[in-house]
């Protein structure tokens, strides 16, 4: 069972063939995993966290709910969470986000990690997947909307299984980070 521990600013990538299992854990408190799917057969059929949300009737991850792909196909299960505070409407965090927040990215952002994947597949449009945002919460105070810190406390986690084949990439986020630069804050495990 393939088990990698990512340092904020990177990614892992896994294959999933149908009941194979996937776990995003956190390794420190505040950081933030973003999430996509494609899939196996063709990576332009991508998770759709907007179509999810809507078949789903959720703006979270629940036990037991399926994220879906853009033409309505299930990619994954949710099969056991210890947290509930996820988001399924933010875009992966960005170069251009990073610099309108006034924040410095730690290594390479979900975005373009997600991104230099689609191009090695052939497909060098500029388009990424809006991801599963793990542990990542938007906050809105005093009328201005915001990123908020990571969800996470130290061994949170969220368990999901394949419900077709399909690649999935999972980045530690540049932006909601929790530990210090180049140490492990997310450990992803998979069936092989
Ligand atoms: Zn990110």
């Amino acid at each position: 069972m393939p088990e990698v521990k990512l340092a904020a600013g990177t990614m892992a990538v896994a294959a999933l063939s149908p009941g194979d299992t996937l776990s995003v854990r956190a390794l420190v408190a505040g950081q933030v995993a973003e999430l996509v799917a494609h899939a196996a057969a063709d990576p332009r059929e991508r998770l759709s966290t907007l179509l999810t949300g809507l078949a789903e009737g959720a703006y979270t991850l629940r036990e037991g709910m399926t994220l879906w792909s853009q033409e309505y196909s299930p990619l994954l299960r949710v099969e056991e969470l210890s947290n509930e505070q996820h988001d399924l409407a933010l875009e992966a965090c960005t170069p251009w986000i990073a610099r309108a927040l006034g924040n410095e990215p730690v290594g390479t952002c979900c975005w373009s990690s997600f991104r230099a994947w689609l191009e090695q597949e052939g497909l060098p449009e500029k388009w990424v997947p809006y991801p599963v945002g793990i542990f990542k919460q938007a906050e809105e105070r005093d009328g201005r909307y915001g990123l908020a810190p990571g969800s996470s406390a130290a061994g949170d986690f969220v368990r999901f299984s394949a419900a077709s084949p399909c690649t999935v990439l999972v980045s530690a986020c540049a932006l909601t980070t929790g530990g210090e630069p180049g140490v492990p804050a997310i450990e992803v495990t998979w069936n092989d």
